[in-house]
């Protein structure tokens, strides 16, 4: 399963600090990626705006969005993000042996189980794997864009317009 190809279309939001860094690049290279730029807004110096898609083995992509992660830059799907469902979940607690990021965790010491969307890299391994399926894939562009504040600028909601309307 580990192998199993993935693909997702990404919005991806660039720290200055990396603003002119050859970091898609490295995707590619050191994590065996590939990838299909559709819209950047890169300037050194500033922040800077991807939308690409991005595609590679499901443990590939994972460590892939990790690295962009650890650098700093926001990542986030266009059109999927994982999600859990609180009313279903029963704080079982299993997710947490297989969540390869720490998204989630147990709090301790209350033995809650947390989930912190910024940890996840929607690898999408806990879905099947929670029992009352409390871990969703919802799509639903607008609502998690805005949520996860992707869009701060009007520029951003201008460059981005073609691919969330
Ligand atoms: S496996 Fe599912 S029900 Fe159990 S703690 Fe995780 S999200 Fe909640
Ligand atoms: S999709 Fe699930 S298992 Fe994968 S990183 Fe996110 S919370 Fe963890």
């Amino acid at each position: 399963m580990r192998n199993k190809i993935t693909s997702k279309m990404l919005v991806l939001k660039f720290p200055k600090e990396t603003a002119d860094q050859p970091v898609v690049v490295n995707l590619a290279k050191s994590f065996d990626l590939t990838f299909n730029i559709l819209k950047a807004r890169i300037t050194p110096g500033q922040e800077g705006l991807m939308v690409m898609e991005l595609s590679g083995t499901r443990k590939n992509f994972q460590e892939g969005v990790n690295y962009l992660k650890d650098l700093g830059v926001q990542v986030e799907t266009i059109g999927q993000q994982v999600r859990r469902n609180d009313d279903k979940c029963y704080q079982c607690g299993s997710c947490t042996a297989f969540c390869p990021t720490g998204a989630l965790q147990l709090s301790r010491p209350s033995m809650e189980v947390l989930f912190q969307p910024d940890k996840c890299s929607m690898c999408e391994l806990c879905v099947p794997l929670c029992p009352p399926r409390a871990m969703e894939v919802v799509f639903n562009t607008s609502a998690v864009l805005a949520r996860k504040r992707v869009l701060t600028t009007d520029d951003d909601k201008a460059d981005l317009r073609p691919f969330i309307s």
